[in-house]
Order: C-alpha cells, then sequence, then structure tokens
C-alpha cells in the first residue's frame, strides 16, 4: 500500500478532516515532494458505490453506466470538489440527488447541483423542514429544495442497482430516511447514526429519542447482517462505515441516556445541575465534546410528557 492510498484509507476515519489534519497531511506529501493531497477524500468502497468527506455530514455516490446518484451535498463550498471528482469518472447524467434529511450540513450543497441533477428526491417532512427553516433564514433563494418526495418507502431503478429509501419515523428530526443501495447492500444512515459521537437532537424539527432508538431497531430488521452502513458523522479516530452492531451500539447508548435522565429527574435534580453532568452510566464509547445536546433533548423530552 503507497502512502498516498494509505492516508486516504485513514482519512476513512474521520468524518472530516479538521484544519489541523489537513495541514499535516499537506505537509507529509510536501516533503515527500508528491503533489499534496486535496482536503477531501474521495474512496471507492465497491466498484460502483463510494464516500466523499469533506465538511459535514457524509456523502454517498453511485457510479452506474446509466447514471449517477448522490446522497447528500454537504455545503456549497466543498459540493464542486465531490462534483468535479465525479466528473473525472464519468460524463453520465445525475439521475438523483438524495436528501437523508434537511440539515444544512447535508443539503447547502444541493444548489451545486442545479442544472446538473434531474430529480432531488427527500422525506416529505425534510423538504417542509429545509423550506421552514430556508424561509426563516431567509436564503430560500440559496436552497435546492425536492421536487421529489415520499412518505413511507420510495424506490427507483439506475441501470443494475435499486435504490429504496425508507422512513421509519421521528428520532433525529422527523424526516429522516435510510438510502438502501440494495444491490450492493449498503445503506446511508444520515445522521440517524452518530458512530462514537454524542447526536444532535433536533427536537424544533420533530426529533425524538425513544422513537430514534426503535427507529434503529427497525432499521437492522429491514437489512441484513452482511449490510454495510454509511454514518453520517463519526468521532475522530472512527470509521464513518460500519455493520448493524454499531447500530445497535448506539441504540444502547441513546437507551442510556433516556435511563440516566429519567434516573435524575425522579432523584429531584434541577436541569441546570443535570446539564452539568460530564459522563453517565451506560454510555460506553460515545466520548468528548457535546454531551449536552442528547441530554438537554432527553430532559425535555421526559418533561414534555
Ligand atoms: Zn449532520
Ligand atoms: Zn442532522
Amino acid at each position: 500500500m503507497n502512502r498516498r492510498s494509505f492516508i486516504q484509507k485513514s482519512a476513512l476515519t474521520f468524518g472530516a478532516l479538521t484544519m489541523a489534519q489537513q495541514k499535516i497531511l499537506s505537509a507529509l506529501f510536501t516533503k515527500g515532494s508528491t503533489a499534496a493531497p486535496p482536503p477531501w477524500m474521495f474512496h471507492m468502497m465497491t466498484d460502483k458505490v463510494g464516500v466523499f468527506t469533506e465538511r459535514g455530514g457524509t456523502i454517498a455516490f453511485l457510479l452506474d453506466d446509466k447514471g449517477l446518484v448522490v446522497v447528500d451535498s454537504q455545503f456549497p463550498d466543498t459540493a464542486p470538489h465531490l462534483i468535479s471528482e465525479l466528473k473525472k469518472k464519468t460524463d453520465k447524467p445525475i439521475k438523483y440527488l438524495i436528501n437523508t434529511h434537511h440539515h444544512g450540513d447535508h443539503t447547502a450543497g444541493n444548489i451545486a447541483f442545479k442544472g446538473l441533477v434531474k430529480h432531488v428526491v427527500a422525506h416529505e417532512n425534510s423538504k417542509k423542514n429545509q423550506k421552514r427553516v430556508a424561509k426563516n433564514n431567509k436564503n430560500l433563494d440559496k436552497q435546492l429544495l425536492p421536487d421529489r418526495t415520499y412518505s413511507e418507502d420510495w424506490q427507483a431503478y439506475v441501470g443494475d442497482e435499486s435504490i429504496a429509501m425508507h422512513y421509519f419515523g421521528p428520532a433525529h428530526t422527523d424526516g429522516d430516511s435510510f438510502i438502501h443501495f440494495e444491490n450492493t447492500n449498503i445503506v446511508h444512515t444520515g445522521d440517524l447514526m452518530f458512530n462514537r459521537r454524542h447526536p444532535f437532537v433536533d427536537r424544533s424539527a420533530g426529533a425524538n429519542i425513544k422513537n430514534w432508538i426503535k427507529v434503529l431497531h427497525k432499521a437492522t430488521k429491514r437489512f441484513d447482517s452482511n449490510t454495510t452502513y454509511i454514518f453520517g458523522h463519526a468521532a475522530e479516530g472512527y470509521n464513518i462505515v460500519g455493520k448493524a452492531d454499531d447500530l445497535k451500539k448506539f441504540s444502547d447508548y441513546l437507551e442510556a441516556v433516556l435511563r440516566f435522565t429519567e434516573g435524575e429527574i425522579r432523584a429531584g435534580k434541577t436541569k441546570e445541575g443535570f446539564l452539568k453532568t460530564t459522563s453517565f452510566p451506560g454510555q460506553g464509547e460515545w466520548k468528548g465534546d457535546g454531551i449536552v445536546r442528547p441530554l438537554t433533548a432527553a430532559w425535555d423530552e421526559l418533561m414534555a410528557k
């Protein structure tokens, strides 16, 4: 394995490269007098399905002789990097741009696909959320909204590949899809999976932790033990791809969040005191920044009952 492919393989373990990591990579290559690698990672997982990471949620794509499919779009300044990499591989048209959900780190880059993509597809609630948030932020003109939506399941064929979307109910938001490349058996989970990283739980867009646990169980039942999953985000040093066991561990973590929070409420803790928590039993490998995000959401969810 040469150094470039080693570094690119290692880069797969980062949700996105930090500026510091990019500098280190560039320095390594400058010293070795090889051209510096770009600040993004474009990696083929099979001969047809690959991933792209730079900043924001992981992007997946399908390259087929009959056309391309892209899942999520990051930001307006990173999406063109993906598009240029895709163009190096093929001149086939992009048939579908699919959004896993509405958050800006997954859809703000849609606009870079304007005029390049036939259809933008998302769950109906994802479209509603994207529109609502854009109206509030007064940047509706900077969005490329889905022109196709669905409520429970959606399916399309591109060449030999069958692409299915599934909605299992509110979780990270109220509009999260699993996107299944059925023949290659690879599923993009969007932000339904935060691998070893404390999740963002968007209650303003209908998120629900209790149901999120059910959604993850439904996924492992629906897909099989050979399924490979692509995660929206991973903690530094952890992989953006994984297996059903990773989904199980994340659902165990979410259960632990609710169990701990319920106990603290019963014990008469104030919200302020509770939010000073730095660790809780059952959090497993979910460590580092951002513990306050799931704790706040769990507290509000349980108190809203
Ligand atoms: Zn995200
Ligand atoms: Zn998200």
